[in-house]
C-alpha cells in the first residue's frame, strides 16, 4: 500500500520550534535519570544503554495496522525491549480492509499471521487485537476504545506507551487519528478512580507517564533514538508485514523484473532474501522513504544527528514538580 507523498525537505517541525519549546517536555528528571542528557538544539538524543535501564517496566506499543509500528517506531521498539521492558502489541483495527487475501475473511487472517510475526521479530510478549473495523474506526464511539485500552493499562500496569501522535499536523487515515485520540485520553483518565470505577473491582488506578509519539508527514519532534544496533531488526518486522505496506517480496519481484530485461541493481544483491531486505533497508528506510512513509529517511536523520540511522518522536515524559524541591532548600523552622 503506498504512503501519501508529502513535501520533502525538512518536516520536523522541532527543527523550527523555539528550543524552549522542546525543552519543555525534554528536560525532565526522569530523562536525566536515565542518562538522556545528549542534547542538540533542544532536541534530546537518546542512545542505546546496555544496562537494562528498563528492567521491570512495562511498554505497551500501539498500531491501528500491523505495518504501523515496523514503518515507524520499530526501531525504538527493539531498543526500548533490549533496554528491559516487558513489550505489549495492542492493534487496534482488524485489518481487514488492506491486504492480500479474496475475502474478508482471507484478509482478516492473513493480516492477523502478520500481526502476531511482527510481535516475534520484536520480542514483545502478548499481543491484544481491539479488532475495529478497518479505515471505519472514526464510526466507533470513542468511549468504548477509551474504555478497551483504559483497562488494558490498568491490568498491565503500562509505564511507557508507543503510538502515533495525537497532535500531529496531518494524517488521512481515521484508523491512526481515532486511536491516538483515544490512547492519549486513556493513558490519563487510567489513574483516576473515578472513570470507569466498575473496573477497580479486578483492576487498579494506573497512569501511563512517558510517551513516544511518532507520525507521518509534518512531525513535531524533540526526541531523536539511535536504532543503528537496531534498524536490521527493524527492516525485518516490515519484511514480515507481507499482506500491506512495502513488505513481503518487493525486492525479488523487482530484482527478477529487471533480470527478465537483461538488467540488475547490485543493491537487491544475487538472492530473494538479499532482494527483499535490501529493498525495505535501502529504498524504504532511505533512499524512497518520503515516498512510502511521508517521513524522512531514518538514514539521513541519522546523519543529522551524528548517529548512524535514527527514528524522530514527539517524547512527553514523567512531569515532576518543584515543590518538594523549593520546600527543602526554603522552609525555615518558626
Ligand atoms: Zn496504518
Amino acid at each position: 500500500m503506498k504512503r501519501r507523498k508529502f513535501i520533502s525537505g525538512n518536516l520536523a517541525l522541532g527543527a523550527v520550534l523555539p528550543g524552549a519549546y522542546a525543552m519543555g517536555f525534554a528536560d525532565t528528571g526522569n530523562d536525566r535519570k536515565a542518562g538522556k542528557e545528549n542534547e542538540e538544539n533542544g532536541i534530546i538524543i537518546e542512545k542505546v544503554n546496555d544496562d537494562l535501564p528498563h528492567k521491570g517496566k512495562v511498554l505497551a506499543v500501539i498500531q491501528p495496522h500491523n505495518d504501523d509500528i515496523p514503518l515507524f517506531a520499530a526501531g525504538t521498539v527493539a531498543k526500548l525491549i533490549y533496554e528491559g521492558y516487558t513489550g505489549y502489541l495492542i492493534r487496534t483495527s482488524n485489518d481487514e480492509a488492506a491486504g492480500k487475501g479474496d475475502t474478508m475473511g482471507e484478509r482478516v487472517l492473513n493480516n492477523e499471521k502478520d500481526n502476531d510475526e511482527v510481535a516475534r521479530i520484536l520480542g514483545l510478549k502478548k499481543v491484544y487485537s481491539l479488532d475495529y473495523r478497518n479505515h471505519r474506526m472514526d464510526e466507533y464511539n470513542v468511549q468504548d476504545i477509551k474504555a478497551r485500552l483504559i483497562f488494558l493499562f490498568r491490568l498491565l500496569k503500562v509505564d511507557t506507551l508507543i503510538c502515533y501522535d495525537p497532535w500531529s499536523q496531518y494524517e488521512e487515515n481515521p484508523d491512526h487519528y481515532v486511536t491516538a485520540k483515544a490512547v492519549e485520553a486513556a493513558r490519563w483518565m487510567a489513574g483516576m478512580h473515578t472513570d470507569y470505577p466498575e473496573q477497580l473491582e479486578v483492576v487498579e488506578p494506573h497512569t501511563v507517564k512517558e510517551m513516544y509519539y511518532y507520525a507521518r508527514g509534518p512531525q513535531i519532534v524533540n526526541r531523536v533514538v539511535d536504532i543503528s544496533k537496531f534498524i536490521d531488526i527493524k527492516v525485518r518486522s516490515t519484511i514480515a508485514c507481507r499482506t500491506q505496506g512495502p513488505g513481503g517480496d518487493n525486492g525479488a519481484i523487482l530484482r527478477k523484473s529487471l533480470a527478465d530485461k537483461g538488467k540488475k541493481l547490485s543493491l537487491l544483491g544475487n538472492d530473494d532474501e538479499t532482494a527483499n531486505f535490501n529493498y525495505i533497508k535501502q529504498f524504504v528506510m532511505d533512499i524512497d522513504s518520503e515516498y512510502w512513509r511521508g517521513i524522512r529517511s531514518d538514514k539521513k536523520t541519522g546523519e543529522k544527528y551524528g548517529l548512524g540511522w535514527a527514528e524522530c518522536f514527539h517524547y512527553i515524559g514523567p512531569q515532576i514538580s518543584r515543590i518538594e524541591g523549593y520546600i527543602e532548600e526554603n522552609a525555615v523552622p518558626v
